[in-house]
């Protein structure tokens, strides 16, 4: 039976977590769950089900709303209030930093965006494996996180990367020749930049295979969400940006390749659903037994690839950059990022602009001296964050 604690469970991965351990109750036990505070209601439901001794939520004022919440959906469950144990309940914005640290056999960050960081430094310094959906902490981290594992603590959730670790499993480390990563696209495939100029959240919230959070979502539209894998698999991996190449597969079947020196390439293939790669990195190196649905073979179909357009999309080649550059340049495109993304939701700046004001705020940081591998700090990372994000937003402000 393996413990597991569970970060932001109200969104998209977290819900698919909980549907995976929910038919399996005799392999995992969940022994905390974390959210922003976002969605109490949904948060009651699964503390109800589950039963964990520990809940964190980062917004403190939500508590007493969740108390009630608790109380309603226990006793829509028909359970007497005094038959119903509280969890633990712990509160702020460190909270789920402090539930990471328990001890869980398994620490499964699906938090969204730079949030992640602290609970994942605090699951790895606790010993826990780290079963990584939150690619934003290791990008934006970088070696502060890598140096901060044992070898094959963290195992990522993030399809492509589940698709790297399976595919490395055929040959030795010095037998790779290159990684390939693949992107589905998103829903502006095909696309030039004139036709991108107006286009919508709603339009970009349109991911055509895969159904997530908002961040990632327009992340995927933009290729920002490509860029971050990029560096995560630079990072994980311990390969050469250059020998990370990215090519288009619209169909999300083949969840990235491996290349060996031999010429052979092993891809790993499943249809798209996440549960696939939360099933194995709650059991690596084990498989779950029918975590999801395999490709059905009886039905005709086409797998097609084709070279990313960098040129419509230049968030892949930006994220090289800050890659190549490493230290705290990861955690200015990943904060410049989201708060690009938040204006473009808002309105204020257009589909385009992200990445134009992505590539301004990386140019200023690196022409400014940004801190490199060799001097990283948290604190120059979390310095680095907030700088990304003021100055996107000043530079958004002014789009506006
Ligand atoms: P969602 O937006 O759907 O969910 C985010 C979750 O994080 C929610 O539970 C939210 O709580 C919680 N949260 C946000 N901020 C905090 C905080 N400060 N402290 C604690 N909890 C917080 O995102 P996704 O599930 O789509 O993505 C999560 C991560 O997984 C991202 O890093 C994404 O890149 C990655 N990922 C997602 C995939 C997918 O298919 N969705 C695929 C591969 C990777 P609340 O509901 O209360 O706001």
């Amino acid at each position: 039976m393996r413990s597991i604690v569970l970060l932001g469970s109200t969104g998209s991965i977290g819900t698919q977590t909980l549907d995976v351990i929910s038919t399996r109750r005799d392999q995992f036990r969940v022994t905390g769950l974390s959210a922003s505070g976002g969605n109490i209601e949904l948060l009651a439901q699964q503390v109800i089900e589950f039963e964990p001794e520990v809940v964190a939520l980062a917004k403190a004022s939500a508590a007493n709303q969740l108390q009630r919440a608790l109380y309603d959906a226990a006793s829509a469950k028909g359970w007497d209030q005094g038959e119903y144990r509280l969890p633990k309940l712990l509160m702020g914005p460190k909270a789920s930093t402090q539930l990471a640290s328990s001890g869980a056999d398994v620490v499964l960050n699906a938090i969204t965006g730079a949030a992640g960081l602290e609970p994942t430094l605090a699951a790895l310094a606790a010993g826990s494996t780290l079963a990584l959906a939150n690619k934003e902490s290791l990008v934006i981290g970088g070696r502060l996180v890598t140096d901060a594992a044992r070898p094959g603590q963290i195992v990522p959730v993030d399809s492509e990367h589940s698709a790297f670790a399976q595919a490395l499993r055929s040959g030795r480390a010095d037998e790779v020749r290159r990684l390939i990563l693949t992107a589905s696209g998103g829903p502006f495939r095909g696309r030039t930049r004139a036709e991108l100029t107006d286009v919508t959240p709603e339009q970009a919230m349109a991911h055509p295979t895969w159904a997530m959070g908002r961040v990632i979502t327009i992340n995927s539209a933009t290729l920002v969400n490509k860029g971050l894998e990029l560096i995560e698999a630079a990072l994980l991996y311990d390969v050469d940006y250059d020998d990370i190449t990215v090519t288009v597969h619209p169909q999300s079947i083949v969840h990235s390749m491996v290349e060996y020196h031999d010429g052979s390439t092993i891809a790993q293939a499943s249809p798209p659903d996440m549960r696939m790669p939360i099933g194995i990195a709650l059991t690596w190196p084990d498989r779950l037994k029918d975590a999801a649905s395999p490709i059905d073979w009886t039905t005709a179909a086409s797998w097609t690839f084709e070279p990313l357009d960098d040129e419509t999309f230049p968030a892949v080649e930006l994220a090289r950059r800050a890659g190549k550059a490493a230290g705290t340049a990861p955690a200015v495109y990943n904060a410049a990022n989201e708060a690009c993304v938040d204006a473009f939701w808002d309105g204020q700046i257009g589909f385009l602009d992200i990445t134009r004001i992505v590539g301004q705020c990386l140019d200023q940081h690196l022409a400014d001296g940004h801190v490199a591998d060799e001097g990283l700090t948290l604190e120059a990372v979390l310095a680095a964050d907030a700088w990304g994000r003021t100055r996107a937003a000043e530079i958004a402000g002014a789009t506006a």
